[in-house]
């Protein structure tokens, strides 16, 4: 029985997917206007552990993820600039440059941190059609309006708005917060916008006809959307951090409920946040650490992932440099321990043995993801009475839903770790090369230092650009 928590009852509960051995399953994205931080990945890490996990357990899963490059505000509750366009403003880029530029990024951290890219990967702006539709019924059955032409979604016909409880009101009030004004045309405070055509900052970069005129989604649209889209009416899990659990999750479920008519998703996997002494590691505070620069300072992005996989998904976790280098040489010593287990006498693999330690380990995974008791069994594993190919035999199969490369020798790695890097400085030489053909030189300049801080050289010769690292 594989058992999960669920933020819309409150409980652990046992997991009954809507089709018998079949999940769908929901992630919301990332915001592509800055590089992901570490916190971020936290709540990427731990989706993906869930993802392998039901797939270890025998579920056929089917992951849908969408990229917000459009819509989302600086602040949640549809105030304040579109992040795309104040990411664009910031690096002198077009909107849809920075969104490519920043997901390349991502799925850059993403696969060194083995995290596996889900099943469909779908941006904002590829379903404007598919948001047209959606708010289009919802205005057909009231329950949006039009005001100060926008479009709304009226919080005031549900009988429940409140699906995950616990919301502090005061909290909740626009404009205490983020120092903005209230929107005078929401009908309820809690009111949210579908589809913009007027708003404070007429310089939106991409905007669609619409029967509204012309203009751009809302944030909360998008994920109900692309959702639909790819999984149908029925969604067994939708994850995300716990920050989107009001208003982003509340709006999806309140607009997607309304729209079909039933229930939903069944069941809401939220992450607690990485924070660090001065609180929530977040891109609008800038206290941001990124693997990138984890990797400058010569830590292993894997590294990382174990620190997440020590400390339950439901819990908040705390990052200190410290607390990363004790979880550096832990993981070192048991990467260590798994290889020597590949050296010397194997023996033949004890088939009893594999059972009864795979039985513990889906034990612990099915116990709502409970890693740090997955990491106990592999310290059992390595430290067990059994053979070498036995045990080597468990480590690999549990390295599937780890995902810490404990049979990799080391060489390996660092060939990617320098496959990456080729591409990070690859794609500066390019927008290096954009930049002078812009006759933006100062940018071009920005771009050479900014590379000759990391050690790397660059030089313009006949042949092309060549590049070499010094340090
Ligand atoms: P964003 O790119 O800002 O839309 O966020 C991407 C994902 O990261 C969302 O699921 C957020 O809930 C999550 N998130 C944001 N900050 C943190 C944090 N400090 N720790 C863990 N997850 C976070
Ligand atoms: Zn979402």
């Amino acid at each position: 029985m594989f058992k999960i928590y669920n933020t819309l009852t409150g409980k652990v509960e046992e997991f009954v997917p809507h089709r018998e051995g079949k999940v769908s399953m929901y992630t919301c994205g990332p915001t592509v206007y800055h590089y992901a931080h570490i916190g971020n990945l936290r709540s990427y890490i731990c989706e993906d552990v869930l993802e392998k996990s039901l797939r270890y357990v025998g579920y056929d899963v089917k992951r849908v993820m969408n990229i917000t490059d459009v819509g989302h505000l600086s602040s949640d509750a549809d105030t304040g600039e579109d992040k795309m366009l104040k990411g664009a403003r910031r690096e002198h880029k077009s909107v849809m440059e920075i969104a490519d530029y920043y997901t390349k990024a991502f799925f850059g951290d993403c696969a060194a941190l083995n995290i596996k890219t889900p099943d469909v990967v779908e941006p904002a702006t590829n379903c404007i059609p598919e948001f047209i539709k959606m708010i289009e019924g919802l205005l057909e059955k009231g329950y949006a309006y039009k005001a100060g032409e926008n479009i709304y979604f009226d919080t005031s016909k549900l009988s429940e708005y409140y699906v995950f409880g616990n919301q502090n009101e005061d909290e909740l009030k626009v404009g205490v917060r983020d120092d903005v004004e209230e929107d005078t045309n929401k009908r309820n405070k809690n009111d949210f916008v579908l589809w913009f055509t007027r708003s404070k900052f007429e310089k939106q970069a991409l905007k669609w006809n619409s029967p509204w005129g012309v203009g751009y989604p809302g944030w909360h649209i998008e994920c109900s959307c692309i959702g639909m889209k790819h999984l149908g009416e029925y969604m067994d899990i939708h994850c995300g951090g716990v920050d989107n659990i009001f208003p982003h999750h509340t709006n999806e479920i309140a607009q997607s409920e309304s729209f079909i008519g039933h229930k939903w998703c069944n069941y809401w996997f939220h992450v607690h946040h990485l924070n660090d002494r001065s609180g929530k590691m977040s891109k609008s505070k800038g206290n941001i650490l990124t693997v990138t620069v984890l990797k400058e300072q010569g830590y292993n992005p894997l590294a990382y992932r174990f620190f997440c996989l020590q400390s339950h998904y439901r819990k908040p976790l705390e990052f200190s440099y410290d607390a990363l280098d004790n979880a550096v040489s832990a993981y070192d010593k048991l990467r260590k321990s798994a290889l020597r287990l590949t050296e010397g006498e194997q023996g033949s693999v004890d088939e009893a043995a594999v059972r009864e330690y795979k039985d513990k380990f889906i034990a612990a995974i099915s116990n709502d993801v409970n890693t740090s008791s997955a990491l106990t069994v592999v310290y059992e594993v390595i430290k067990a009475d059994i053979s070498n190919s036995t045990k080597v035999e468990l480590l690999k199969s549990f390295d599937y839903v780890l995902g810490l490369d404990l049979l990799k020798p080391e060489e390996e790695k660092e060939e990617s770790i320098d496959e990456e890097l080729k591409a990070y400085v690859e794609e500066m030489i390019a927008k290096r090369a954009e930049a002078k053909k812009a006759k933006d030189f100062a940018l071009a300049d920005s771009i050479r230092d900014e590379l000759a801080s990391k050690g790397i050289v660059i030089k313009d010769t006949r042949e092309g650009v060549v590049w070499e690292k010094t340090k």
